[in-house]
């Protein structure tokens, strides 16, 4: 039986060892601290469409594979997306295609929702996920199938070795082209709004977890030298959030923090994350921005078939691409109008 080791139990390594244990590979997850430490145990928990073109079958296949955790695992909202006046069109070609793979998306002007004006935006219907629970059932359904999580270094033989450790990739390899920045995250409570806001102008995200509390967030990237000041919170940045959301939504200002929280990501030099071979029987996959819960599920699949040989290495993924450092974070989230092939 092929032997696997898979380094790091956040969402790509968790979904990882839990598809490749399904096909019947021997997997052990090693974790140096406990399954979701990093960033996947923080996120605000969007499972987005607002990627670019050629990533959306990879959240649409996300989307599936998280599904088939539970059903309740999954909830809908219709999402405001309010994008760059030079990013229109490209959101629009986004939305021909949701539309055509029956996820709910369309253009609306000069519509009310729950005392939001906007002018002219994008409703989409897009999840949110139970965090705790899709991270609770992927830990038990490795190890029903036989997986272990491990922490400590074993030096067993092992036919191949994924890399998923987020942020700590560099200290485990010596990779080009990967920046470490902080992702931050604010509870708020008020009146709150139903809806999920995606604003691209202001640059800020919004979403409710009920009619009392939401979780804010923004587009302000901090480039980190090392993964643990990721988890240093800004906690006055919730402030200047609320001021951006009360130029859409008046209630806003009588919002009130209750708590702030953070966590490391890892972007590339192109905003499009790393998947794929690194080396004989090595393989990487990171580099997912502020959006690795919605794409880790989808490209651990990618990975398993680039392993198997049942795709090519796509060269927009390749982890060897970069020659070169940067020392801007792009997100995948700003790449909506190049679609890389
Ligand atoms: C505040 C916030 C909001 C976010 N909101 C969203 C959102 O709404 N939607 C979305 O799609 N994404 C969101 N994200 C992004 C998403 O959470 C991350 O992209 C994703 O969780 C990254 O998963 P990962 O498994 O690659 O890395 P991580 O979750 O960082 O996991 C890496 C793991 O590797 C372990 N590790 C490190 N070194 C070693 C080693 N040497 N050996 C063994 N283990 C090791 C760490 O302990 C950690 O558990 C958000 C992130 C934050 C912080």
């Amino acid at each position: 039986m092929t032997k696997v080791k898979i380094i790091g139990a956040g969402f790509s390594g968790l979904w990882t060892a839990y598809l490749m244990a399904k096909k019947g590979y021997n997997v052990e997850l090693e974790e140096i601290n406990y399954p979701g430490f990093g960033a996947s145990s923080k996120a605000a928990g969007i499972l987005s469409f607002q990627v670019p073109k050629n990533m959306i079958d990879i959240s649409l296949k996300s989307m599936e594979l998280y599904r088939s955790l539970g059903d309740d695992i999954l909830y809908w909202h219709d999402s405001i997306w309010l994008p760059k006046s030079d990013e229109f069109n490209c959101a629009l070609d986004i939305v021909n295609y949701l539309s055509k793979n029956n996820i709910k998306a369309k253009v609306v002007y000069n519509k009310e929702f729950d005392s939001i004006f906007v002018k002219q935006g994008i409703i989409i219907s897009q999840p949110t996920i139970d965090i705790g629970k899709a991270l609770n059932i992927l830990i038990k359904r490795i190890e029903d199938l036989n997986g272990k999580i491990i922490n400590n270094d074993q030096k067993n033989d092992y036919d191949i070795v994924i890399y998923a450790n987020g942020p700590w990739i560099q200290d485990s390899l010596n990779l080009n082209g990967l920046v470490k920045y902080k992702c931050q995250a604010h509870s708020v409570e008020g009146k709150q709004i139903n809806s999920i806001i995606e604003d691209d102008i202001n640059e800020y995200y919004y979403v409710p977890e009920s009619n009392k509390r939401a979780i804010i967030g923004n587009g302000k990237r901090i480039i980190l030298s090392k993964p643990e000041d990721g988890f240093i919170v800004d906690s006055n940045e919730v402030y200047k959030i609320l001021e951006k959301i009360s130029y859409d939504y008046k209630e806003a200002l009588n919002m009130y923090p209750v708590n702030s929280w953070s966590a490391p990501c890892i972007t590339t030099c192109d905003g499009y994350p790393i998947v794929g071979r690194i080396g004989k029987n090595q393989y990487v996959l990171s580099g997912l921005n502020g959006a690795g819960l919605t794409l880790s599920a989808g490209l651990s699949d990618l990975l398993i078939k680039i392993i198997e040989g049942k795709v090519e290495q796509p060269k927009y993924l390749d982890p060897l691409r970069f020659n070169d450092n940067c020392n801007e974070a792009l997100e995948i989230f700003d790449n909506i109008c190049i679609n890389k092939k």
